[in-house]
């Protein structure tokens, strides 16, 4: 049989899944042949911060094996789209010995989002520092009911929607103000805020600690952390992190 009249090679949904498992996205194609189909790399940004360095790692990356774009996501992070099939064995291997690393991606605390409070004059807590820490503490949980996404705010202005994330985090004059169980999507939920704020950083880590495993423990697979939390009651709730702290 002719060449030409042979069917293309297909990329498997099991690959497909695979792939996301790895933060590589397929983009929406008329079908799934290795030849057409494109995919968007999603890279690890912690509270908004990026080098030079890693931008020009960045920018060559998408150069060489996308269309020489990068796109901004929602949460801050960085993606490089429109990568070829063929390309992608390349690029993970070209990632790897950059300065980047690949975004998290499934059931597992995600990389977490900031405000610049660390230096805009309205800022009351260093967020940028916070959310390194934070990521650097809680950043390889995994096994998780669901995703689990982190945001910090330097003030009440909230700039980075602490209350649309799982766990968001407000600075203030009374300490660090702490919401839960938000999120954004086709349910978009408001976060439940505790009635009282940890007052340093070591309470907020300790408490961050507890809520994490409170939704590990509780959660239902593929169950957000607010849906969790109604379906259990948030007095409840209040009252489980409060017994074991
Ligand atoms: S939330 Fe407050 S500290 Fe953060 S960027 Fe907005 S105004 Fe500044």
């Amino acid at each position: 049989m002719p060449k030409s009249l042979l069917p293309e090679p297909i990329v498997t949904a099991a690959e497909i899944a695979a792939l996301k498992d790895s933060a590589i996205y397929a983009e929406k194609a008329a079908g799934l042949s290795r030849n057409r189909m494109r995919f968007t790399v999603r890279i690890l940004v912690v509270g908004g911060l990026m080098t030079a360095e890693k931008l020009r790692a960045a920018a060559t990356l998408a150069n060489r094996y996308g269309n020489g774009t990068l796109h901004l996501t929602t949460r801050q992070g960085f993606e490089i789209p429109h990568v070829p099939y063929q390309k992608l064995p390349l690029l993970r291997k070209a990632l790897e010995k950059s300065p980047l690393e690949s975004a998290r991606s499934g059931k597992c605390v995600r990389a977490i989002v900031a405000c610049p409070g660390t230096y805009c004059k309205f800022g009351t807590i260093d967020t940028q520092g916070l959310a390194d820490a934070l990521f650097k503490k809680f950043g390889k949980r995994k096994n998780l009911p669901h995703k689990f996404k982190i945001a910090v705010a330097g003030c009440r202005h909230c700039c980075s929607k602490p209350q649309i994330n799982d766990l968001g985090i407000m600075g203030s004059a009374r300490g660090f103000e702490i919401s839960v169980g938000g999120m954004s999507g086709k349910s978009p939920r408001w976060g439940d805020k505790l009635p009282i704020p940890a007052k340093n950083k070591t309470e907020l880590l300790r408490l961050i600690k507890l809520i994490i495993d409170w939704y590990a423990v509780h959660g239902n697979d593929k169950e957000r952390f607010g849906a969790a939390i109604d379906r259990i009651s948030f007095p409840r709730f209040l009252e489980d992190i409060q017994t074991v702290s």
